[in-house]
């Protein structure tokens, strides 16, 4: 394959590879970089029990806000690693810097409309309850 060709197709692939999260009330956009979801978690913690979303993750580099970070607030507790964001004007919760890995970015699935939530299966459940930096 000639290179031209080559470099047509990472562009197509990479259009293919997008896809667009967005809270409720549309200030806030991201475009995440990702072929296949790669699995969907809930977790147990005190603060995902009360959110009730599933999530999945990306490398941080493959997450980018392009409308709204203005908008975007942090929510932090306990040891304050861990950084929690939503939306200032609607409340949603778009994503998070989990403490266990913040090279990571996880993120609400229920804000990408072309996913149905509601129909996943094999949903994974992180047990953030007993968190592994808690152990000692
Ligand atoms: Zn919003």
């Amino acid at each position: 394959m000639d290179s031209l060709n080559e470099r047509y197709l990472t562009l197509v692939r990479k259009k293919e590879n997008m896809k667009k999260l967005s809270c409720h009330c549309g200030e806030v956009e991201v475009e995440i970089n990702l072929l296949e979801f790669e699995k969907f978690i809930r977790c147990n913690c005190s603060i995902c029990k009360r959110k009730g979303s599933v999530m999945s993750m990306v490398k941080n580099e493959n997450f980018k806000i392009i409308k709204g970070k203005d908008k975007l607030k942090i929510y932090q507790f306990n040891t304050k690693v861990a950084k929690h964001y939503f939306c200032s004007i609607c409340g949603i919760y778009t994503h998070n810097n989990p403490r266990s890995n913040p090279k990571m970015t996880a993120f609400n699935i229920g804000c990408i409309d072309e996913v149905d939530t509601f129909s996943l299966k094999k949903i994974h459940i992180a047990d953030g309850q007993n968190h592994p930096l808690d152990k000692k």
